[in-house]
């Protein structure tokens, strides 16, 4: 996969107008989310670059992206016969941008792409991204998500790693509290599972093993009494689990959360933090039988006593409380029922549409009924 070129340091977003400049772009395609881009600073910094330019500004579009919306922005893309894609905002910006970037290049419909019914021809539509929030990582994926009615669909391929990512954490000190701690629980889930995913590579629990230690400092203080150090050190993490997860992929946790995400509207990182503690303990008594990692139940425990060691913790309870308390001092929810998802049918719709993909990749298996026993107990027949 190719290298992207990184600027990640604060005060980066001026790197915006030497990537334009290096590709003769006099036509930018600029993706905003535009609370994001008004309150981030971003705008102050980038208008005189897309002033001088003949930019195409795409900015209506739901959180979480949504096909209409991709494919209002592939056309007004394709009419405005821009040379470069820019997004600035968080991780449904950015996303948008890839899927325009890919989309834009085939001859067959989106949707069947999408659902993997087409293959998707290679397409090189340069992509810069810039990320208002600290905790998708999606500038250093090579995937993005998108949503057909309430289901959702990741779309892979190398290209859609930006070749230009600006990191710059001063474009986050606008983020409000709770934004800050649903995006910082995404990176926080992905580097702990990133450490035990069956795709886990050296490479990938080395960016991971960095990135947590710094959320487990830095998220409570980003959340509570936010400063520079703390923002700097969020958005640095965060690019690490991006790079950590664009190895290893997510497991169990994400693959659960698009369903709470969908159906019952919590932020991404919330919904994927809801089963992070009792995914640790279920994949903490993985046996040889039910272990779907082909290096052996040994490498999965061993990765699983990193976690625990990470987190401070001598045994997989205390590790399990630690994340729990972690999560409920972020002022958010640690279980389905703490977020008001409480009934058993509520919870056996979410079992049903768990992503089976991301679900493989969890390093314990488990069967519907095992996840719905997992998830339910202590949950009445109500
Ligand atoms: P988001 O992009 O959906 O934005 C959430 C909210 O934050 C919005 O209301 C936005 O206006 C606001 N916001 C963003 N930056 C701001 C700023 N600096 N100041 C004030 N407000 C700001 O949130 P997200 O969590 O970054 O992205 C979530 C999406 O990313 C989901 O669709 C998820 O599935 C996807 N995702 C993709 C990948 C990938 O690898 N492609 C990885 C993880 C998540």
């Amino acid at each position: 996969m190719r290298q992207p070129t990184t600027y990640l340091y604060d005060g980066s977003i001026r790197e915006v107008e030497s990537i334009l400049a290096n590709l003769n772009s006099e036509r930018p395609f600029v993706v905003i989310d535009e609370t994001a881009f008004v309150s981030s600073g971003a705008e102050a910094a980038l208008q005189p670059s897309f002033a001088k330019r003949s930019t195409t500004w795409f900015s209506k579009f739901e959180l979480n992206p949504k096909l209409p919306d991709v494919e209002r922005a592939v056309q007004l893309f394709c009419e405005s016969q821009s040379d470069v894609i820019i997004a600035v905002g968080g991780g449904t910006a950015i996303d948008i941008a890839k899927l325009i970037a890919a989309l834009s290049q085939q001859t067959q419909p989106a949707k069947m792409l999408i659902r993997g019914e087409a293959p998707l021809a290679d397409f090189d539509v340069p992509l810069v991204a810039v990320p208002t929030t600290a905790g998708t990582g999606s500038e250093a994926t090579h995937f993005a998500v998108v949503y057909i009615q309430n289901e959702k669909f990741s779309l892979a391929h190398p290209n859609l790693l930006p070749g230009f990512v600006v990191v710059d954490s001063e474009l986050t000190r606008s983020l409000p509290r709770s934004i800050t701690a649903a995006t910082g629980l995404d990176a926080f889930c992905q580097a702990i599972e990133s450490l035990w995913a069956v795709g886990s590579t050296e490479e990938s629990i080395a960016y991971a093993s960095e990135a947590l230690p710094l959320i487990l400092e830095h998220l409570p203080t980003a959340v509570h009494a936010p400063n520079a150090e703390a923002r700097r050190a969020m958005s640095h993490a965060s690019h690490l689990a991006g790079k950590a997860i664009n190895i290893s992929r997510t497991t169990a946790p994400h693959a659960i959360s698009y369903a709470i995400t969908s159906r019952h509207g919590y932020p991404h990182g919330m919904a994927v933090a809801m089963t992070l503690s009792r995914m640790l303990q279920y994949n903490g008594s993985v046996q040889a039988e039910d272990c779907s990692d082909p290096r052996g139940v040994s490498f999965v425990r061993r990765q699983i006593d990193r976690i625990v060691d990470l987190l401070a913790s001598r045994t997989l309870d205390e590790a399990s409380q630690k994340i729990d308390s972690f999560i409920a001092k972020l002022g958010c929810p640690t279980s389905l029922q703490a977020a008001g998802i409480t009934s058993r049918p509520q919870i056996e719709a979410i079992v049903q549409e768990v992503n089976a993909e991301r679900m493989s990749n969890n390093p314990r298996s488990s069967t519907s009924d095992t996840l719905l026993n997992l998830l339910t107990s202590g949950v009445t027949a109500a």
